[in-house]
């Protein structure tokens, strides 16, 4: 791997409640207190977030939400905006998780609008990319990829796509059990890292690319030989505190 930082980023989707979010922070902080050399984000439901600050200040822990608006504020019913996620000491945010694209209608522009809107308050996108079944079986995977990322980053500066983390997640692998080898991974990141670097002119070496879909604490120390993957987003495999600890130890 390149001189670049890894992140392992738990995405608990629309699991737990206040009670379970505070009880989870208090044990896996105990498990990973001293873990300094990657970087660890939680990224939970936006009921939790404001007991997750609490209990995660002045810890090695990062805060994430899973979805943003693009708009500052306003009449926008059901949306949350980029300065509520600051508010309560969230740092990173999930954008265009597939299944946002999928369920509920999130395309390009839009996800481009947020990460737009991510950058300029000061949150680092995690922004989310991958193929579904049908089209790695077309052999169109690489190319939907690589549209994807360029659709999310138009108008983005140079500088500014130094401070993205990018996960790629193909559908197919996501709570399905189904891990992409070890090598489509890492083909596929080199891809992304090659859009990037053609978006970037040559500054991708520093952007994290991270690998999502059934990591486990059994599968991470070999997707992280690959020397284009720095890292994951555990959807399934970060809900207990003791196994999502053990996953981040076998990362670092
Ligand atoms: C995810 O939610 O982003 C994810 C990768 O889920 P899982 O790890 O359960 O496949």
């Amino acid at each position: 791997m390149a001189n670049r930082r890894s992140v392992i980023a738990g995405n608990w989707k629309m699991f737990k409640t206040v009670n379970e979010a505070e009880d989870y922070a208090v044990k896996f902080l105990e498990e990973v207190k001293d873990v300094t050399d990657l970087d660890i984000v939680l990224c939970a439901p936006f009921t939790a977030l404001n007991p997750l600050k609490n209990e995660l200040e002045e810890s090695v822990v990062h805060l994430g939400a899973q979805n943003m608006s693009w708009a500052d504020q306003g009449a926008y019913t059901g949306e949350i905006s980029a300065q509520m996620l600051l508010d309560v000491a969230c740092t990173y945010v999930i954008l265009g998780h597939s299944e946002r694209r999928e369920m509920f209608g999130e395309k390009d522009e839009e996800i481009n609008k947020k990460v737009q809107k991510a950058l300029a308050t000061g949150l680092t996108p995690i922004l989310c990319v991958g193929e579904n079944l049908n089209v790695r079986e077309e052999g169109k995977a690489a190319e939907r990829v690589s549209s994807q990322v360029v659709q999310a980053l138009s108008s983005i500066s140079k500088e500014d796509l130094s401070r993205i983390v990018i996960a790629y997640e193909p559908i197919w692998a996501i709570g399905t059990g189904k891990t992409a080898s070890s090598k489509d991974a890492q083909d596929m990141c080199a891809t992304i890292r090659a859009t990037l670097n053609g978006l970037m002119g040559l500054g991708a070496e520093q952007v994290p690319i991270l690998y999502g879909g059934s990591v486990k604490a059994e599968n991470i120390a070999e997707l992280l030989t690959e020397p284009d993957i720095d890292g994951a987003l555990v959807g399934g495999a970060s809900l207990d505190p003791i196994s999502f600890a053990k996953l981040v130890h076998n990362a670092a």
